[in-house]
């Protein structure tokens, strides 16, 4: 092991080896705060030929990596295990932006650049990254690659697979793999760039991407929707489909509980009606037209959702800082119900069109198995995506509700499997469901899964543990 590290403090200078237990922390921790790995060390290398050169070292030692991009990702996929054997591998040094080409609407980063940074930098220029996350002023374009992460945005602009053209990709076995292609069109063979997205750093590392941009919308508008059940925000979203066509941007489902809480850890934030509805709907559309056409276009529908009873009551923001407010009012819910104690947590997906049936069938078997638990359902509905946490009953212990994390799982998870879903929209596999994903996928996928994986990567170096 000392001849390892010699030769990463030789390969990238020794001040970006950090092996001391002090300077290691708060990358072996996840962002919960739940679980802490150990790693032989932290590497920080500063280029691509670092990453390559680093990674040639762990093939020579026999060293697993486990890449760390913002170390937000919330299935412990970015941490080691406790066993000390593997090194992590933080990209953040690599967060240049290479080149932006506004003719051809693309932008090329490294992937240690924050979202956030990527976002600004593509505004200076007149032009939108459309990506958007809570976590974007630390997540890292490497971690949204690699988790194809999701967010507010995927509607209009599809997940970070959809935004990424091409990659350049340091290999398992330490070869550089250069696709920074800003190609929109290329039928040349099996697209290698697809199979390292969404792959949570298991097959190799991505160093850096050329990425779609799009051009700023003339003009954004934000409403807050009360509507008395989840039909009812189905009938809305296809009515809103019909009327703004491709401008509907982000459709979230909030659920009457998400907003009490919110208003109970959040107090100065605005109640946006003057009594409270089962749910709500946080809408937004972006225009390339102009002002006046995006305020039609949203009123006309908002009109129509309520002449026809789909919605109780409606409220469009008038100006920017009332559509942060509401903003806040959907970005907060994480936050309060964490304020609020531990939960059990499902990130998961379903036909749009099932949602309805699954929100109403879910909450009676939760009921039935688990007596006042609370569900906590909010998330991404234009996208098919929720967030269908379960917090304990009023008075009950979390520790203790946390025990009964695995039938919980199940009975949501099967019931999610029951509906053709998914047990994971947008926040990957990582450790924390690896093995669950056996439970749901079928026996020719995860065969498939563990070829490519030893394919890739033959001596099992990247991110052991993880996915499969
Ligand atoms: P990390 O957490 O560091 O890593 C994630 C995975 O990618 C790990 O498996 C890691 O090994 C791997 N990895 C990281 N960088 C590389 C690389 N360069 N090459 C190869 N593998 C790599 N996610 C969503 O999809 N939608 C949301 O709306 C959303 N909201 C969030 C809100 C909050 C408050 C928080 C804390 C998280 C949220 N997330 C969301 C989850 C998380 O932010 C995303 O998954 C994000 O894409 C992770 O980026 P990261 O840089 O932090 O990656």
């Amino acid at each position: 092991m000392d001849d390892f590290l010699h030769q990463c403090r030789q390969t990238i200078g020794a001040q970006f080896v950090l092996t001391e237990v002090k300077d290691r922390e708060s990358y072996e921790t996840e962002w919960r705060k739940r679980f802490r790995g150990r790693a032989l060390a932290v590497v920080r290398p500063g280029s691509t030929a670092e990453v390559l050169a680093l990674v040639q070292l762990c093939n020579q030692f026999k060293i697993s990596i486990v890449p760390q991009g913002g170390n937000t990702g919330l299935v412990l996929g970015s941490v080691p295990d406790d066993s000390g054997r593997s090194i992590i591998l933080s990209l953040t040094r690599l967060n240049t932006t290479r080149q932006i080409d506004t003719a051809n609407n693309t932008i090329t980063v490294e992937a240690g650049c924050t979202l956030f940074d990527v976002q600004q930098y593509a505004d200076h220029h007149e032009r939108l990254f459309p990506l958007s996350l809570a976590s974007e002023g630390t997540c890292t374009i490497g971690g949204n690659l690699s988790s194809n992460a999701g967010g507010t945005a995927v509607l209009r602009y599809g997940n970070t697979r959809e935004l990424c053209l091409g990659l350049e990709v340091v290999t398992a076995d330490g070869e550089l793999l250069n696709g920074l292609k800003g190609l929109r069109k290329d039928n040349t063979g099996y697209s290698l760039r697809d199979i390292y997205i969404g792959a949570e750093g298991t097959l190799g590392i991505i160093t850096a991407a050329v990425l779609k941009l799009y051009p700023k919308p003339k003009a954004t508008k934000t409403a807050f929707v009360a509507l008395s059940s989840p039909a009812a925000a189905l009938d809305l979203l296809n009515l809103a489909r019909d009327n703004v066509g491709a401008s509907l941007t982000t459709f979230e489902l909030v659920s009457s509980i998400c907003l009490e809480l919110v208003h109970k850890h959040f107090p100065t934030l605005p109640r946006p009606f003057p009594s409270a509805s089962a749910y709500y709907v946080l809408l937004e559309i972006s225009d390339q037209e102009s002002e006046e056409h995006a305020q039609r276009i949203m009123e006309q529908s908002l009109d129509a959702a309520l002449t026809q009873a789909i919605a109780d009551d409606a409220v469009i923001a008038t100006s920017m800082a009332q559509a942060k407010q509401l903003w806040q009012l959907r970005e907060n819910i994480s936050m309060a119900q964490a304020l609020e104690g531990k939960n059990i947590k499902h990130d998961i997906s379903l036909p749009s069109s099932c949602i309805p049936a699954f929100i109403k069938t879910t909450g009676r078997q939760l009921e039935t198995a688990f007596p006042s638990a609370r569900v906590v359902c909010f998330g991404h509905m234009g996208d098919g995506n929720l967030h269908y946490n379960i917090s304990p009953p009023i008075g009950v212990d979390d520790t203790s509700f946390l025990q009964l994390q695995a039938a919980v799982n199940q009975l949501v998870h099967d019931a999610v499997h029951s509906y053709q879903g998914s047990i994971s929209a947008e926040h990957g596999i990582g450790a924390l469901k690896r093995e669950e994903l056996t439970r749901y996928k079928s026996a020719v996928e995860l065969s498939l899964m563990r070829k490519i994986k030893k394919a890739l990567d033959p001596n099992n170096l990247m991110n052991p543990g993880k996915i499969i």
